[in-house]
């Protein structure tokens, strides 16, 4: 008898050919409601119904009697699509997750577009990719890490795009699973059901082809965003981004480190810091946003309370009327919707009593046993804090959130990026019974987060609001800028690619961050350009352009770099760099703010460039940057970012493009 992977391979979709058949179509999670234990189901345990209908029934599993997954594939323009759904679940069991189409690719050693951070491109994967399973501590999720719901593959000269197309944006995680010598991709999605019910998916699955770039998966992706009744408004930019300052990012306690002496340094008082941005402003002819850190008057990094700030109140508002009066603006970084029980920066500060007299433990994320609270985010005795998460489904929890937000707001600040650790804007999975959620993870803390954050722009609609990284799908309208850092995590194994730009920079603008982790990932000393490289790689991406400082208003290599590091970026070089980009971004808005991204439109060669990364190889990469927009009148254009201190010469469809040092030229493609 054939397999279900068999039967559906034979399907007449486009894509088919791309895959092989494999033991399991599809496995599931059962979370037992006295042990707590999960019980994990494979296809291969159940008995399938004839697959002559497009209704695939999959029953009689031994471990679950009664138990029953629908499968409903059909195939429409080439493409395939799968709805499903559960039922029969035990009354002692909530079904926690299902993976409705394990695909095993005929061909492993392509390239995988992973929909995290903005996007990410891994060569080869099953030789350089460890791809972590999914569960409790892993926050690889979407909406989150995870900010789209797709997956890309390309090998062989062909490419598909694997979508869940859910526009209620319910909780997923994607990745490949491997072994030695194959690969499959899968999609789990959480279910959030109470004990004993079923499950029905309001949506589809689809596969389809496209080629073998990833702005093609990025273009079929849109293609369905738009068609989907995605709500989100184009162009619809707050005040500051189209004013498009320049983000100066800085500390004002400690010399540019979480770690050591955290007296004030020579930023602090506040309005220290005035002669350095008057030169800034100058020398980059644009306004600023500063944004601060380790201001809070609490600790350093050390939520959720974070006001007032150091000093008080009215120190910090003499800075805020002084950038002002110039027709700058003020920030600040905050910790999301975690909970401190311990700042490990600054031992004096302990919550952790608090938390005991109040028995503040209920409101917080548990783990699957429902009784792990320990966070996973800068939660380590060598990170920023011992503590614990909010759940975003707890009345206390929420309240001490809007709490918080209000004090920022009606201080006057122009922005905060608050959900920093909520990556994405993600609120974490929690298995708490006592909270206004299933007794699972799923669809419910998506909404609890996204009702908290439009409530947020509601009650406070003048302070704009952001998270570490571009917010995820759901939650975009409600963080329309944010710390876009570059996806330095993922480096050892992949490359980040504008996945996130290419499909929602119609919608939002974010700015390039304070590029955090960087050290991971970038050797500075054997390519002193990769500042120049990663300036270049946000502005070519439609971000804002941000620096962090060091001392003496010094450009740094990004954040956490102490500041004895002994190198230093070329500070001529980047100043240039960022005043040339900055002031392109303002001269040609129809595609830098307000465009469209593109596929490829032409074939553009030139020299490259080497990137060499910290573990087992470098990274060779042209040595400048091509982007392709569409503006709002349909007029198209590439744009050449040449991120090096020397002209250079690309040829474009076999024509010599003269590219001036440290600048970028637009080629009209209409
Ligand atoms: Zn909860």
């Amino acid at each position: 008898m054939m397999s279900a992977t068999e039967t559906l391979l034979r399907l007449p979709f486009e894509a088919a050919a791309m895959f092989a058949p494999t033991r399991d179509l599809f496995s599931l999670g059962l979370r037992v409601r006295d042990s707590h234990e999960q019980l994990r189901l494979d296809e291969c345990e159940f008995t399938a119904s004839d697959y002559a209908s497009n209704i695939w029934r999959f029953e009689h599993c031994a471990r679950a009697p009664g138990l029953t997954v629908i499968l409903r594939p059909r195939v429409e323009g080439g493409v395939l699509f799968l709805n499903f759904a559960v039922a029969g679940v035990p009354t002692d069991c909530a079904l926690e997750w299902i993976e409705p189409l394990r695909l095993c690719v005929a061909n492993p050693h392509g390239e995988l577009l992973l929909p995290r951070h903005e996007g990410v491109l891994v060569k080869n994967p099953l030789r350089n990719y460890e791809p972590q399973e999914p569960g409790w501590h892993n926050y690889v999720f979407f909406p989150g890490y995870d900010q789209m719901q797709f997956l890309g593959y390309f090998a062989d000269g062909a490419g598909l795009c694997y979508i869940a197309r859910d526009r209620a944006c319910g909780l997923k995680y994607f990745n490949i699973r491997k072994d030695d010598l194959s690969m499959e991709l899968y999609c789990r999605v959480y279910c959030g059901r109470d004990f004993g019910q079923e499950f029905e998916a309001g949506y589809e699955f689809s596969v389809e082809t496209c080629r073998p770039v990833w702005q093609s998966a990025c273009a079929r992706y849109r293609d369905w965003l738009e068609n989907s009744g995605f709500a989100c408004p184009k162009g619809n930019y707050p005040e500051i981004v189209k004013a498009s300052p320049v983000v100066v990012i800085y500390p004002v306690r400690g010399r540019g480190d979480d770690r050591g002496d955290m007296g004030y340094n020579e930023y602090y008082p506040y309005l220290k810091a005035l002669p350095v941005m008057d030169r800034l402003r100058r020398q980059l002819d644009s306004k600023l946003l500063a944004l601060l850190m380790h201001w809070e008057g609490t600790a350093p990094w050390a939520p959720p309370y974070v006001w007032p700030p150091q000093g008080g109140e009215a120190l910090l508002a003499e800075y805020r009327d002084a950038l002002h009066k110039r027709g700058d603006y003020l920030g600040v970084y905050c910790s999301g919707t975690a909970w401190t029980q311990e700042s490990c920066i600054d031992r004096s500060y302990r919550p952790a009593e608090k938390c005991a007299t109040e028995h503040l433990e209920s409101h917080m994320v548990v783990g699957p046993d429902c009784k792990d609270l320990e966070a996973l985010i800068c939660s380590n005795p060598y990170g920023q804090r011992l503590g614990y998460d909010l759940c975003m489904g707890d009345a206390w929890a929420r309240q001490t959130i809007i709490d918080e937000v209000r004090k920022l707001a009606n201080f006057g600040l122009d922005y905060a990026q608050f959900f920093d650790q909520n990556i994405g804007g993600a609120a974490h999975p929690c298995w708490a019974r006592n909270h206004r959620h299933a007794p699972v993870p799923g669809p419910d803390q998506v909404e609890n987060q996204k009702s908290l954050l439009q409530e947020l722009r509601e009650r406070f609609p003048k302070l704009l609001l952001g998270a570490e990284s571009g917010a995820a799908e759901p939650y975009l309208e409600y963080l329309p800028f944010s710390d876009m850092r570059y996806a330095c995590w993922d480096m050892r194994d992949a490359h980040p690619v504008s996945a996130y730009s290419f499909i929602y920079h119609e919608y939002v603008n974010n700015f390039m961050g304070n590029q955090n982790g960087i050290d991971f990932g970038i050797d500075f000393d054997k390519q002193p350009e990769n500042l120049l490289w990663r300036t270049a790689y946000a502005f070519a991406s439609g971000n804002l352009l941000s620096v962090v400082l060091g001392p003496g208003g010094s450009l740094m290599w990004g954040w956490i770099i102490p500041w004895d590091t002994s190198t230093r970026p070329d500070q001529e070089s980047e100043l240039t760099l960022l005043r040339n980009l900055n002031a392109f971004r303002k001269q040609f808005p129809q595609f830098m703010v307000y465009g469209r991204m593109l596929e490829p439109q032409n074939e553009v060669a030139g020299s490259k460039w080497t990137l060499p990364v910290p573990w087992r190889f470098s990274r060779e990469l042209d040595a400048f940057i091509p982007t392709w927009w569409q503006a709002p009148n349909g007029d198209k254009a590439l744009v050449l970012t040449n991120f090096r201190p020397a002209e250079q010469v690309a040829e474009v469809d076999g024509h010599p493009i003269v590219l001036p040092p440290l600048n970028a030229v637009i080629i009209p493609l209409n």
